[in-house]
């Protein structure tokens, strides 16, 4: 049998991280256990918390080792089974990580229906991005009609689906992204009121008048995906009761611009005097809420009221520098790789 092939990390960074952190590495290909499945890996997903995961120290979920895989979610094809409850050429998601194949206890596994939907939104829009981003809105923001929210990363696989779901629930929706062209697509096909180019602001002072203009009531729910100086410029505009929901902070996962944070007491004497709600959550606490998400979104997506976006990179030897670009905005929506037709 041939073998397989996986991206590992080959040392930490110390900072912003680069291709020579990553290593392909072959090994034997091996063989299921009783209970378990060996999958094909068709499509995995590149996500920004897996830039936590080439770091040591105390986060929510374990460090990879150097030299091990990148942990991460995947799309595949039932290979050889020895579990009741798969056969071979079941399309699952399973957790195949960078890698070409992946063995997998079948009850970690989720069996797909290619009929449904195109399986690869199961990493994106139907998935755990998707179901974060609902969660967020629903659960952690407790979003109401008329209300006024503002979403950074608007563009990407959690923030599109906000800004549209709010849409769709009846609040006034300014995105912030990177680019003209991203912003022209947040309101003219997700439907968003506005969109604000963070990368064409001055400074955050530039960035919260443009979001204030947009924003005439002020703004009562900040979807925060990237603190930095979006942060910067959301907080000052928040009204009396607002929620900021803190699902991520990609700005500063490899230790950029820190020093040009808003101070900690401005910050917290902005909730204080405005009665703000601000939340962490992470999405792998939320699994109970896994099947509203899906019983709201899918027949959306199914009919096309909610759109989405791929950006597929070919090849797993691809996977490091399609993952470095993501992190600095290169991709346009959800970022996939695509490891076999
Ligand atoms: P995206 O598809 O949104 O891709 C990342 C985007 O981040 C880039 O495209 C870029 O968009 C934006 N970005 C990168 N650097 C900066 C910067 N310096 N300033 C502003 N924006 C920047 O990724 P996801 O939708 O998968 O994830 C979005 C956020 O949600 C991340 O912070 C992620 O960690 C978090 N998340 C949290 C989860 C949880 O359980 N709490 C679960 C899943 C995701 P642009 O070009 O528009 O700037």
């Amino acid at each position: 049998m041939a073998e397989l092939r996986q991206i590992v990390l080959a040392k930490r960074p110390d900072g912003v991280p680069t291709v020579g952190h990553f290593r392909l590495d072959q090994a034997p290909m091996p063989e299921p256990e009783v209970g378990e499945v060996l999958v094909r890996t068709l499509w995995f997903s590149l996500d920004p918390y897996q830039r936590g995961l080439m770091d040591a120290g105390k986060s929510y979920t374990a460090p990879v080792p150097v030299g091990g895989k990148i942990r991460g979610g995947g799309v595949g094809e039932v290979i050889a089974s020895r579990h009741a409850g798969f056969a071979e050429g079941d399309i699952v998601l399973a957790g195949t990580g960078w890698a070409s194949h992946a063995l997998d206890h079948g009850d970690a596994l989720l069996k797909l229906d290619p009929g449904l939907a195109p399986v690869q939104t199961a990493l994106g829009v139907l998935g755990m991005p998707g179901h974060t981003g609902w969660v967020g809105l629903t659960d952690i923001a407790e979003a109401r009609a008329d209300e006024t929210i503002v979403v950074s990363a608007a563009t990407g696989a959690v923030g599109s689906l906000v800004g549209q779901l709010a849409k769709h629930r009846g609040l006034r929706v300014i995105g912030v992204a990177g680019g003209a062209d991203k912003c022209a697509y947040a309101v003219e096909t997700l439907g968003f009121d506005a969109c604000i180019d963070h990368r064409a602001a001055e400074d955050w002072r530039g960035l919260s008048k443009e979001i204030s203009t947009a924003a005439p009531d002020g703004v009562d729910i900040y979807f925060e995906n990237v603190g930095g100086q979006t942060l910067n410029a959301v907080v000052p505009l928040m009204n009396q009761g607002g929620r900021i929901p803190i699902c991520g902070m990609i700005s500063w996962y490899s230790g950029q611009d820190v020093d040009k944070a808003m101070p900690l007491p401005r910050a917290w004497l902005t909730i204080l005097t405005q009665r703000l709600r601000v939340q962490g959550f992470i999405i792998t606490d939320h699994q109970d809420r896994f099947r509203p998400f899906q019983e709201e979104v899918a027949p959306l997506v199914a009919s096309g009221q909610i759109a989405y976006r791929e950006t597929v990179t070919d090849g797993l030897e691809q996977a490091p520098a399609a993952f470095l670009s993501m992190l600095d905005g290169g991709n346009f929506g959800k970022q996939l790789v695509r490891v076999a037709e």
